[in-house]
């Protein structure tokens, strides 16, 4: 096939000899194989085989009983490489990733569950109405050293505090960010700017705008590359929500805009009295109406819920407001080509593609129905006497899912349904749990 041998003449000229053919599970974990050089051919044919059930292992390694992987036997679903996903690791001298899509071997039809499709069929509705989504992501993460003394077997690796927004030594003595940006920078994946976050150990590190399927697939390569750079170091980068009593969680905030067939910004309304259009107040309305069913994707794990809370910047409320971070929805003050909304509700742990294709599929449904938001918040937020209140936990934000129906309907009832029993298998194994806290509540005094 000459179009696998271009790209394998062009890999072999940079000195590549394995591709490692990656796809996201339901959870955004990175799974894939790595495919010598010379049996790229053999993948791109036949595609790649995987048991179904690695979409449905929970990271402690249950497998999570979703219909169609156990109770079926096992079946095999089948991963198609997109050659032209293909970026060299530029930390894994001789490796190229390539996204992969996943096919489901019975019906010959992509497979329901596959984030990156079900992301594909939330984009073909916006098509539909003549607007294509443009996303910026940002997002936060921690940095552990391996520990002797601490019962996870990690430990902050710095706890200097007030160091928000500073870059350099003082709050990062060995240079992680720089050395992790330069990386980043070198797989063009569109790293714009790095920075210490507001705890010690944090860092936020920000992506350009791009349409939306490139800007999950950069997302979703962006965590697992921040991973894989500090277990070349020994060191652990978690994406979790809220790693740490007593520090700040991890967001992952989505900027959005969407342009029409000419490529103008469809938000920006220089006339009107806020600069925004039409659109713009429809996509914002859309989100705020389907943020409880948005939580179960955007905040999908029963610790997503302690990031919340007053004077976190972590909006716990449903709200919108003008260049106003405690909001749910901040609208920054650019205008014109760069007028947008920031979505701040998301944490580090979501699936990119789940966060993106909710995220769009709130926002369209505001849209096709011509839905208005509320007021704008003023002043700082916070206030549950002006707004309502989220889901406070997991199990309440699934509900919500399963309830919104409009919302489903957009995502595909096949992948809600599997994604509601596998979060609820994450809940009832969490709730059989006895945690360290309960010891130290329960056990002396008790
Ligand atoms: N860490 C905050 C969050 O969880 C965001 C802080 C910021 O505004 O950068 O969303
Ligand atoms: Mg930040
Ligand atoms: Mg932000």
């Amino acid at each position: 096939n000459p179009h696998v041998r271009h790209h394998m003449e062009r890999l072999a000229a940079e000195g590549i000899d394995v591709v490692r053919v990656t796809y996201p599970d339901l959870i955004g974990t990175e799974r894939g194989r790595d495919v010598p050089l010379d049996h790229l051919p053999t993948a791109w044919d036949h595609g790649l085989a995987f048991c179904r059930a690695v979409y449905h292992t929970s990271p402690q390694g249950d497998v999570v009983p979703v219909s169609g992987g156990l109770d079926a036997g096992l079946p095999d679903i089948c991963v198609r490489p997109d050659l032209s996903s293909l970026t060299p690791l530029p930390w894994e001298p001789g490796v190229a990733t390539c996204l992969g899509d996943v096919i489901d071997p019975s019906t010959g039809l992509p497979s329901p569950e596959s984030p990156r499709d079900m992301l594909r069929s939330v984009l073909d509705r916006w098509n539909e109405q003549g607007l294509h989504p443009v996303v910026g992501p940002e997002l936060e993460y921690f940095l552990c050293d391996a520990a002797q003394d601490t019962p996870s077997g990690w430990r902050r690796y710095s706890e200097v505090q007030g160091v928000v927004y500073t870059a350099g030594l003082r709050a990062d003595s060995d240079n992680h960010l720089l050395r992790t940006l330069r990386l980043l920078r070198d797989m063009n994946i569109g790293v714009s700017s790095g920075n210490h976050e507001f705890d010690g150990s944090q860092f936020e590190i920000n992506l350009t705008h791009s349409d939306a399927m490139t800007a999950a697939d950069r997302a979703f390569r962006f965590k697992v590359a921040v991973k894989e750079l500090a277990r070349k170091e020994g060191r652990l980068a978690t994406f979790m929500a809220k790693p740490f009593n007593g520090a700040g969680g991890s967001g992952f905030h989505l900027h959005m805009s969407c342009v029409d067939d000419e490529g103008a910004n469809a938000f920006a309304a220089p006339s009107a009295p806020d600069g925004l259009s039409a659109a713009a107040h429809q996509a914002v309305a859309g989100i705020l109406a389907h943020a409880p069913a948005l939580a179960a994707l955007a905040n999908p794990t029963v610790n997503s819920y302690k990031r919340f809370g007053p004077g976190t910047l972590a909006p716990w409320l449903i709200d919108w407001g003008l260049d106003n971070r405690s909001a749910m929805v901040r609208i920054p003050p650019e205008r014109g080509a760069g007028s947008r909304l920031e979505l701040r509700l998301g944490d580090a742990s979501a699936n990119p593609y789940l966060l993106v294709a909710g995220t769009l599929a709130a926002a369209l449904l505001g849209v096709v129905a011509g839905e208005q938001p509320p007021a704008p918040l003023e002043g700082y937020g916070y206030d549950t006497t002006k707004s309502s209140v989220l889901p406070m936990d997991l199990p309440t934000a699934l509900d919500a899912l399963e309830a919104d129906t409009a919302l489903t309907e957009v995502l595909g009832k096949d992948f809600v349904t599997s994604y509601l029993t596998y979060k609820r298998d994450e809940v009832a194994r969490f709730q059989r749990h006895v945690t360290d806290w309960e010891f130290t509540e329960y056990a002396y005094h008790l």
